[in-house]
């Protein structure tokens, strides 16, 4: 199927929805410049090991690797990153009731900022620090801050390890958040998949309970993808160009078939 055809088939099943669930992975980030873990992100970032920085044992371990990476790669990516007009279209085509939660894998927070909400995140993000001791919550400024000071922050309450949101590998998934991501799919009336090679679970499990449900499939991808054989339409391209063009295509239909007025 064309690019056009693909494009206007997801229109019309986007413009039925009314509990539409998106699901976002690597992909959509990257455009915005956030490098993956198992990416390309330069000399800096590819100083250290990831199966060091985002291991949960070396976290208690070794503290001072996770914060030297944390402030010499990953605040700064955070700081320098932006929602991409891909994100500002997720937050759209919500505002118009067409999608009711967004899934993602992504930890930048990056849909949030660009005003969407409900947003299920997966592994957690690194914008959020909880003290394991008392609970306080830290923004990431103040991490910046108390970096600036000590390369280890503990937390400005009681002095207690500080722990960024993020599952680590060696963590699980947290059980209510899966839950409602599970939720999520399991009531859904069209799931939009952006940005993710659907490789890991759960991001394959959650389309084929909706595959099951006999509910449409849509896949916007740069590439193909594990589950392109069960997908309703696949939409080729960077999510940044596609995810706005959608959004005027649903515009265009719908100044081309105005609603019936009301008899007066
Ligand atoms: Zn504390």
């Amino acid at each position: 199927m064309k690019l056009a055809e693909s494009m206007e088939m997801a229109s019309k099943i986007l413009a039925d929805a009314t509990k539409g669930v998106v699901f976002t992975g690597a992909g959509i980030s990257a455009e915005s410049g956030v490098p993956t873990y198992r990416g390309h992100g330069g000399a800096t970032w590819s100083k250290y090991d990831p199966s060091r920085y985002a291991n949960i044992d070396n976290f208690f371990s070794e503290p001072e690797y996770f914060w030297s990476f944390f402030k010499e790669v990953r605040s700064r990516v955070l700081s320098d990153c932006h929602p991409n007009p891909g994100h500002g279209a997720i937050t759209e085509l919500q505002k118009r009731g067409i999608v009711h939660r967004i899934i993602t894998q992504n930890i930048d927070g990056l849909h949030q900022l660009a005003g969407s909400q409900n947003v299920i995140e997966l592994h957690g993000n690194t914008r959020f620090f909880d003290c394991l001791d008392c609970g306080n919550v830290h923004s990431l400024d103040d991490i910046v801050k108390m970096q600036k000071e000590t390369l280890v922050p503990k937390c400005q309450a009681c002095g207690g390890v500080v722990k960024p949101r993020v599952v680590f590998f060696g963590d699980a998934l947290d059980s209510e958040t899966l839950q409602n991501a599970t939720e999520a799919v399991a009531s859904c009336d069209v799931i939009l998949i952006i940005g993710s090679t659907l490789q890991v679970y759960p991001a394959a499990q959650l389309p084929i309970i909706v595959a099951k449900r006999k509910k449409p499939i849509i896949i916007a991808n740069y590439g193909s993808t594990e589950l392109d054989p069960i997908a309703t339409c696949r939409l080729e391209g960077k999510a940044s160009e596609i995810l706005p063009a959608l959004v005027d295509s649903l515009s265009d239909s719908s100044t081309n078939n105005p609603k019936p007025e009301s008899p007066k």
